[in-house]
This record gives structure tokens, sequence and C-alpha cells, in this order.
């Protein structure tokens, strides 16, 4: 078997579109603030992303760059400052943040309404509820991309591996948001013994542990679903060349033989999660008004 792939880009798209006519009728470009406390490379490569991701749809993006030796009061003090600008829409904090620094906090001084990356509590709190208004983005892409897929979830065997609480928790949540259509949901992580015992029956597996090669393809379900959440840089021979890949969890040549459906990565989960981050941009400047 080789398996159908989920990708990323037409679901990407619909959500883009969906993005655009919300700012149409809007008839206003929402603006968004991205925060960086860091010189870190990858860092700064990943906010001109999410203004490149932004001027496609038509939101401002402003990039704010605070001193890599910004201490908490001073990032907070700088998020109230965001806050209490009307102008603002919603706000980012991107990563790393300094040392010393708890980014946790700093996304709690944000108003929950210009939390576009749906992290405030307040926002992670309506998931329970079944309120996906501001979820958190990659959470929100995987569950966007079974929907899409067509994937039935009722009482399946759903494998989530990871359990960080912008990823795995969310993405456990969400998957429980119907009263009696929900799949049964196991959550592996770091502490777990077996991962193996449990990715072997799923019939929907979820992998977001950030470790290249950790689920092999003897550790899937025949016919399973798989999203793979991973986003690993690995040193690769090809040609005779060495190169930096970028790959996923889940080792995805043998997965493909095994699974009815898989996303690849890049070009899966990753893009889905770019537009979750518009859509939600543009709906904190639908509720500021
Ligand atoms: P994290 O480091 O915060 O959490 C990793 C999780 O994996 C933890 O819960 C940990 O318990 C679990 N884990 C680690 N090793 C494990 C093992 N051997 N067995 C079982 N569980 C294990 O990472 P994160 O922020 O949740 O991100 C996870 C991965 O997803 C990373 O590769 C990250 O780059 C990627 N990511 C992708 C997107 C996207 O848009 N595609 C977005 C966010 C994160």
């Amino acid at each position: 078997m080789s398996a159908e792939l989920i990708e990323g880009g037409p679901v990407a798209q619909k959500i883009k579109d969906e993005a655009v006519k919300g700012i149409e009728e809007l008839g206003r470009a929402p603006k968004l603030i991205g925060v960086l406390a860091s010189d870190n490379p990858g860092a700064k490569y990943y906010a001109g992303s999410q203004q490149k991701a932004c001027a496609e749809v038509g939101i401002d993006y402003e990039l704010h760059e605070l001193d890599p030796d910004a201490s908490q009061a001073d990032l907070e003090t700088h998020i109230q400052g965001i806050n209490d600008d009307e102008s603002v829409d919603g706000v980012i904090l991107l990563m790393p943040v300094p040392e010393g620094v708890n980014p946790r906090q700093v996304q709690q001084a944000m108003r929950p309404h210009k939390d576009v990356e749906g992290v405030h509590p307040a926002n992670i709190g309506r998931l329970f509820y079944g309120d996906f208004a501001l979820a958190p983005c990659t959470a929100h892409a995987v569950v966007a991309m079974l929907d899409e897929a067509g994937v039935d979830l009722k009482g399946k065997e759903t494998v989530v591996v990871g359990h960080s609480e912008i990823v795995g928790k969310p993405t456990v949540i969400m998957l429980l948001r119907s009263l009696m259509e929900s799949p049964t949901v196991t959550c592996c992580h770091i502490a777990t013994r077996e991962l193996a015992a449990h990715t072997k029956r799923a019939e929907v597996l979820i992998v977001a542990a950030g470790k290249a090669g950790l689920v092999s393809g003897d550790m899937i379900r025949e016919g399973a679903v798989v999203i793979d959440v991973g986003i690993n840089r690995v040193r690769v021979e090809e040609d005779g060349k060495k190169k930096t890949k970028i790959v996923g969890d889940v080792e995805f040549d043998a997965a493909r033989e095994k699974a009815s459906m898989i996303t690849p990565v890049p070009g899966g989960v990753g893009l889905v999660t770019t537009a979750m981050l518009l859509r939600n941009t543009v709906e904190c400047a639908r509720r500021h008004g």
C-alpha cells in the first residue's frame, strides 16, 4: 500500500481564502505585531516568513525588536503597550526569549483578544468547551487536516505522541470536541513505556515529539492515518554531498507503505499552522471591531 498524501497546501489555501474574505468584510487591514527579543537567526527568519504570509492575505505585520537581554518586566511592559494600542489587533511573542524570562508569563500578560497564537489561558480554557475561535495554531492545523481529509474520527483508536502545551495537549483536547463522535484518545510522551505498543494500535497517529525517526514503519498499524507534526533538521548525504534536510518524526518512506493517509514534511502541518495564524489574526481583528 502507498498512502494517500494529505498535503498542507490546499488546506492552507482554503484557510487563507477565508482570511481574505474576513478582511474584506472587516474593511481594513488587521495589524499584527511580532515581538522579538533575540538575535537568533532562526527566529528572525521565522519573523520574516510570518511577515510574508501576512502580506499575502493583506495583514500588516510589524516586527518589534527588543534588546536580546530584555528582562521579564521589559517584555511585559512592552506587551502592555501593545494591549493598550488601539491600532493593534494581535501580537506574537517570538521564541527564544532571553535567558531568565518566562515566556508563559509574558504570554499571559497579553489581552486574550490579541493572542493570535491561542496560548493565553483564557483561550486554551475555551478549548474544553469546543470553542476553537482562538485555538493554538498547530493543534488546530492537525484537526483541520483530519477534517479536510474526511477522516471519520468517531470511536477511532487515536494516539498523540507528545504532550507539550502548544501542540500535544491542545490536540488531545480538541480531538475530544464532540460529545458523541470523538475518537478514543491516548497521549504518549517521554515517560511512556513501550511507545510502539501504543502506536501499533493507532488507527489515527499524530506525532509531535521533535525527534527525527522516532516512529519507524513497523510501529505503524496497517491502514492508519498518520499526521506528522515534527520538524527536524538533519544532516544527510545525497549524491555524495552532505546536506541539511527537514524531516518529520516519522520515517516517511516506510510509513507510507503501511498507512492509508499520511502528511508530508515539509509541505504538511507546517503550511496549515501558518494559515491558522492568519485566520486567528483576522479573528482578533473581528473581535477588536
Ligand atoms: P516539545 O519539545 O515542547 O515537546 C515534545 C514532546 O514530545 C514532549 O511532550 C515529550 O514528552 C514528547 N517526547 C519527546 N521524546 C519522546 C519520546 N522518545 N517518546 C515519546 N514522547 C516523546 O515540542 P513541541 O513544541 O510540542 O514540538 C514538537 C515537534 O513539532 C517539534 O519537532 C517542532 O519543531 C514541531 N512543530 C511543528 C509545527 C508545525 O507547524 N508543523 C509547529 C510547532 C511545533
